[in-house]
């Protein structure tokens, strides 16, 4: 695995001192979907905004890279519920002005092998429930009572959302309301609320297949973050056409349009407080940012254990609430390049999700007490197939992109080194990784064999070095019940002019976040201003 020149698909605008406006309305830390989202948002109420991404190029975990002639996502190989005019949808056409395009994948979009085992994740809700009863037919009726959670979960989860922009004495007004109109399972665990519906554990592993998107098996994760993800996909994944680089590359012109801007290579060191307000933000060239209103979607554990002083972070309190809520797992990730076309390959527009057996909660503790227990699941997917547009930009080749969790403990003692230049014994211990990862795409498409052109191995260290989440975090904060239930985790902070947005304060995934920036532009201008907004967003 040589390292190769890297040539970037870099977008936003390079930073420089003199090439800020003199005065803006909010800044904004961060460029993934949230920062973006609620840019995008406060950009359309005339507000101008300043959005600052400490890596080369804007998007976050939406991001893409180019190699040797290949391009991959590092953070993005499906999205749902785009198919249709839903809200969803309705807000990625508004942020991006309909340029994003969306390309539907199989119908069959998810497959998992478990064990000896394979059962498919089939696109329509009818379609999704006809296809489990098909593979489990003495389950008919677990199958249906598992739809209808789905169903009343989903009719809550809006009001989850609202409950975020509350002001603190509406949401006690609203409680006794919003605990008797919520269900009951929400919060609690997903195995315990789907073995209440059934014994077969190969139905729940199914069921429980997509576990991965948000990294928690089904003992730990709450059901809400499940009936969440499940009812995402549930009319099948779709990919963003041209690479998941797109997403924010169709965004940024909505933040320049009234004057903001979209700044790479601009670290933020500090937020400055005092007595009690946001006056600003410290960058890494020593220049302060002068402004009353801060946004911080870096993630919660950046904002209060980095960005703010600790002796704020104490006062506030955030210091004790950060025991809640624990960073989630970290991941490798492999990047794959071949010299023939998916068509020619035989590379499917699904996912491929690979479990040992199906006790996936079994399969995670194991291999996070023993680095040689087998991976508790190997995620393959095929980005170039996905992609309608990828042979025009790249001709004649395919990209595989493959997913492995890996805690951030195994790479501990590299930390602080500088990617690229870790040294023999890390290139050791990735090649001994590789080796290990690939048998599992070699068993499943084994006309791959001797036709990798191009490979390399990212590891939570790299997530550290372009996302900046300290233990390389998957998905920012693991989706417990516990953290479900953190009332602090909303857009409005208890320090003056400091608001959050991002995945950890509503959930994971690229819609989670794009969802959060509607929830921080709401909370920012209140619901009565935003209406009129939404109403011409949503109809
Ligand atoms: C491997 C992987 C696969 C995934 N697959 C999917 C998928 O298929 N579908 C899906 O919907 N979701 C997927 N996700 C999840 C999804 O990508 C994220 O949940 C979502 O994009 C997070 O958006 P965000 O805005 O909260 O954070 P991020 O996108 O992480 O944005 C935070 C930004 O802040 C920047 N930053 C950090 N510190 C500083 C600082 N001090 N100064 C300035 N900038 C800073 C970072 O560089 C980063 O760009 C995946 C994630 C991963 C990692």
């Amino acid at each position: 695995m040589p390292l190769m020149k890297a040539s970037t698909l870099r977008i936003g605008r390079r930073y420089r001192s003199n090439r800020l406006a003199e005065k803006y309305d909010a800044v904004i830390i961060g460029s993934g979907m949230g920062g973006l989202t609620t840019a995008a948002l406060l950009s359309a109420l005339d507000w101008k905004v300043c959005v600052l991404e400490q890596h080369y190029t804007a998007g976050g975990y939406t991001h893409s890279y180019e190699r040797n002639g290949y391009e991959w996502d590092v953070g993005v190989h499906y999205i749902g519920d785009v198919g249709a005019a839903t809200r969803t949808r309705k807000m990625f056409d508004f942020l991006t002005n309909s340029r994003l395009k969306w390309a539907a994948m199989d119908d069959e979009y998810d497959r998992f092998y478990i064990g000896d085992k394979v059962f498919n994740a089939r696109a329509g809700k009818q379609e999704f429930r006809d296809n489990l009863v098909q593979q489990f037919p003495d389950e008919i009726a677990a199958i249906d009572l598992y739809m209808q959670l789905l169903a009343q979960v989903g009719g809550a989860l809006s009001m989850l959302g609202m409950e975020r922009v509350l002001k603190p004495w509406q949401r006690s007004l609203a409680a006794p309301f919003l605990k008797w109109k919520m269900p009951k399972v929400m919060l609690r665990n997903t195995y315990a609320v789907l073995r209440e519906l059934t014994a077969n554990q190969d139905l729940i592993a199914t069921i429980c297949g997509q576990w991965g998107d948000m990294g928690l098996p089904p003992k730990q994760s709450a059901f809400v973050v499940h009936a969440m993800i499940a009812r995402h996909y549930l009319y099948g994944g779709y990919y963003p056409v041209g690479g998941s680089w797109k997403i924010a590359e169709a965004i940024i012109p909505a933040v320049n349009k009234t004057g903001g801007d979209v700044f790479t290579y601009a670290r933020v060191d500090q937020i400055l407080v005092e007595e009690g307000r946001v006056v600003g933000v410290r960058m890494s060239d020593g220049h302060r940012i002068g402004c009353d209103c801060v946004i911080s979607s870096v993630g919660v554990n950046n904002t209060f254990n980095s960005l703010i002083e600790d002796r704020v972070s104490q006062r506030y309190g955030y210091a004790a609430k950060m025991k809640h809520v624990r960073p989630s797992l970290g991941h490798l990730g492999v990047y794959i390049g071949l010299q023939e076309t998916a068509e020619d390959l035989g590379l499917p527009k699904t996912n491929f999700w690979i479990y040992p057996h199906n006790d996936f909660d079994a399969a995670v503790n194991e291999f996070l007490k023993d680095d040689s227990a087998e991976f508790p699941v190997v995620y393959i997917s095929f980005p170039s197939a996905k992609d309608p547009d990828y042979l025009n930009r790249h001709p004649g080749t395919a990209t595989i992109e493959i997913v492995v969790p890996a805690p951030y403990a195994w790479f501990e003692k590299w930390q602080g080194s500088t990617w690229g230049k870790r040294g023999d014994d890390y290139a050791a211990f990735k090649q001994k990784l590789m080796d290990r990862i690939m048998p599992h795409l070699f068993e499943k498409l084994p006309q791959l064999k001797g036709k990798i052109d191009y490979s390399e191995l990212s590891t939570p260290l790299s997530t550290q070095w372009f996302s900046g989440y300290q233990r390389g975090e998957l998905y920012g904060l693991d989706h417990t019940t516990e953290r479900l239930q953190q009332d602090w985790l909303t857009p409005k902070t208890k320090i003056g002019g400091l608001w959050l947005t991002g995945q950890d304060i509503l959930t994971c995934g690229v819609t989670g976040a794009m969802m959060s920036g509607v929830l921080t532009a709401t909370a920012l201008v209140g619901m009565r201003n935003i209406s009129p907004l939404m109403k011409k967003i949503f109809g």
